[in-house]
């Protein structure tokens, strides 16, 4: 095929419905779009036109007859425009109504374009070309949009969900599990010492071994579960689902899976170790904020406790603080009574 003939500026060729109730008008359509390559859809009223439009993939293009039974092309075009729709088509009005007042009509129902009856095919084409290159621009900003939508939600460094991403699942989660009257385990991870890190190895070497840590924090979840980083070398992961025993071998298992082997970089094996909170969220519990607020308890005792270890919490500080109340909490070692929180790697005191 002659390159002008392809017509296509280089892009894919959008598909396109034909919906015409003139037999002849429809045949010539039919035979010349298809000759130029596209593919097709062809239907003689606007109800079935309205049908296939309602599909999962529907054709980008839609070349409308104004004068149809049933839904005419008018009321096509307003249907198309309509605001809850998300897929922007193309609409091509061929029409015999070629009146000024007509033309400008068809464009404020929503079509894109006019061509009057009868249409030379070379006209046709170029206009079926400038639909091609609209649509192209189209799907390229539509690309920049979510492309640029999924870079907000990451986190630079790692590929992680950012804070702000986070916590909107995270709610959403909660949200979720509070209808299914389903648990939501959280963990917040913070490297120890972190900044003697940076001090010895520079600031390069500290970047590796964050995204290493989250690279291996990644690898020991499940598919499901959410994994953020907060912003300097502090990880959060919510786990559909688990409840306190579960989260607590989690915990544990992740721990040891970040630290165990040192992290190699340019400028020498660094070995880790890593600090963990944990919080079970129980219907109809919880804000977001109270399960970061109790698993922040935990990470602060796991740290007072010499750090390396994971702290399951059942309590923010308040409660723990003002509490007069008996302890209705089960350790998570020895089922007994017990203080608010433990120390899930070190040998039970209960
Ligand atoms: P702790 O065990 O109490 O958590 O001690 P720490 O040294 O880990 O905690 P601290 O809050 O004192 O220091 C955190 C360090 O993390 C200091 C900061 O320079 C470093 N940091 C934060 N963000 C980044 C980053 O993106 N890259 C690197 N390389 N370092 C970072
Ligand atoms: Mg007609
Ligand atoms: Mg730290
Ligand atoms: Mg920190």
């Amino acid at each position: 095929m002659h390159s002008s003939e392809s017509g296509t500026y280089g892009a894919e060729r959008p598909r396109v419905l034909i919906a015409e109730d003139d037999t002849i008008t429809r045949l010539i359509l039919k035979h010349w779009i298809q000759r130029w390559g596209y593919e097709v859809v062809v239907v003689d009223n606007g109800q079935d036109a309205w049908q296939i439009l309602q599909q999962e993939r529907p054709p980008e293009v839609v070349i409308i007859d104004w004068g149809m039974p049933g839904i005419d092309g008018i009321e096509l075009c307003r249907r198309l425009r309509d605001k809850s729709r998300s897929y922007y088509h193309y609409i091509l009005m061929v029409t015999g109504r070629t009146e000024e007042l007509d033309v400008v009509h068809a464009l404020e129902s929503g079509a894109d374009d006019c061509l009057g009856k009868p249409f030379a095919e070379p006209e046709l084409r170029a206009r079926l070309l400038v639909a091609t290159r609209i649509l192209a621009l189209q799907n390229e900003l539509i690309h920049a949009r979510e492309e640029l939508r999924a870079q907000a939600m990451r986190d630079g460094l790692t590929g992680l969900w950012n804070r702000t991403a986070f916590l909107d699942l995270c709610k959403h989660e909660l949200d979720r599990a509070a209808r299914t009257n389903g648990r939501t385990g959280l963990l917040m991870l913070d490297l120890d010492n972190f900044k003697l890190v940076n001090d010895t190895y520079g600031h390069l070497a500290g970047d590796l071994v964050l995204k290493e840590a989250a690279r291996r924090l990644s690898q020991n979840v499940r598919s499901y579960d959410f994994v953020g980083r907060f912003g300097g070398e502090e990880f959060f992961v919510a786990f559909p689902g688990l409840d306190r025993d579960q989260l607590c071998q989690r915990a544990e298992a992740i721990r040891i899976a970040i630290c165990s082997d040192p992290i190699p970089t340019p400028q020498g094996d660094v070995s880790i170790t890593l600090s963990v909170g944990a919080a079970v969220a129980v219907p109809p519990q919880k804000s977001v904020s109270e399960l970061l607020a109790i698993a922040d308890v935990g990470l602060y005792k796991a740290k007072d406790s010499g750090r390396n270890c994971s702290v399951f919490c059942k309590k923010p500080q308040s409660e723990i603080l003002n509490s007069n109340l008996p302890h209705r909490d089960l350790c998570v070692q020895c089922d007994a009574g017990s203080p608010s929180s433990c120390v899930i790697s070190a040998p039970c005191t209960c």
